[in-house]
């Protein structure tokens, strides 16, 4: 079983959560502890959940002592494993947001078959999520705050990526949980990404952005992948990269270029961080895939906008 814990910051650590082999730097999720307390802010897949309960353990971290289990959104890569991590932590609750309640409690209501329509064999990576007892779920209200020991988790709604999307700013401290809010970043390649599958809301995404540059973090702390000291930069680059992704993807539309492979090509000639991208990640990776699904929530918004 391969994974790896790193503190980053005192009392959060960092967990690489390789969801298969040679697929590191995909998939992260962090836990903070303080005071006797502690939470995992992202889970993960339900494929993974046995690591990241090794990783609690490996801190020394006693089950009765994890407090809140705090995935940003719904998607199986955030969420997944919060079902078989509930029964590890009895004094645990989860955190989801109201849109994305009925489907923590049932994932067979709608949950699983449309991470298999939508992510195809990544869904099996990723493994089926096990139902959430509903007893055991914090619903989301904006402005709400968790507290772990002395840490302060504020939560924030920042919809856009998904319906059902949440951020989270912990404090003292000003570390900031964007889960795919603010795109990926990618630290050893210096890149950023948009994750805009569909259904993707344009506007609402940028609202969310400005949202979060507006709270001033001063660390990111990046699901898919890791963290910055330079938030700002980072957002504000994401924001001009979904502009110009937008404009990018009118003439992929209008040329009718339709495969990924075109597309990513045609992408890579235009945006740097892309060409980065192809030249070190490995074919076929998992993270292409991800970053694949990123292209229909950008071309249903060009076609939105035209009307059709
Ligand atoms: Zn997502």
């Amino acid at each position: 079983m391969s994974y790896s814990v790193t503190e980053e910051l005192p009392g959060v650590w960092f967990v690489d959560l390789r969801v298969s082999e040679g697929e590191n730097a995909f998939i992260g999720a962090f836990i903070v502890a303080s005071g006797g307390e502690a939470a995992c802010v992202e889970l993960g897949p339900a494929s993974t959940a046995h690591k990241m309960a090794c990783a609690v353990e490996e801190l020394g971290i006693d089950t009765e002592q994890v407090k809140y289990l705090l995935p940003t959104h719904l998607h199986i890569d955030h969420a997944g494993a919060a079902g078989s991590l509930l029964k590890k932590y009895p004094q645990a609750s989860v955190l989801a947001h109201p849109r994305a309640v009925p489907h923590m409690i049932d994932p067979d209501r709608a949950l699983w078959q449309a991470s298999v329509d939508v992510l195809g064999p990544l869904a099996e990576l990723y493994g089926k999520p096990e139902p959430v007892p509903a007893e055991r779920i914090i619903t989301f209200e904006e402005g709400m705050t968790l507290e772990v020991g002395r840490l302060k988790l504020n939560v924030h709604y920042t919809p856009g990526h998904a319906s059902h999307h949440m951020s989270i700013m912990l404090e003292p401290g000003a570390l900031l949980f964007p889960g795919d809010a603010a795109g990926c970043y990618l630290p050893g390649l210096d890149i950023i990404i948009p994750i805009t599958p569909s259904p993707f809301r344009f506007e609402a995404e940028l609202d969310s952005l400005e949202k979060l540059i507006s709270l001033e973090p001063r660390t990111n702390a990046y699901t898919h992948f890791g963290f910055t000291t330079q938030p700002r930069h980072y957002m504000e680059a994401q924001r001009e990269q979904l502009f110009s992704w937008k404009e990018i993807f009118k003439e992929i539309v209008a040329k009718d270029i339709i495969n990924n492979n075109d597309i990513f090509s045609y992408l890579a000639e235009r945006d740097e961080n892309i060409k980065k991208l192809l030249e070190e990640a490995q074919m076929g990776s998992a993270f292409l895939k991800e970053t694949a699904l990123s292209f229909s929530g950008l071309i249903d918004t060009v076609k939105d906008e035209a009307g059709g």
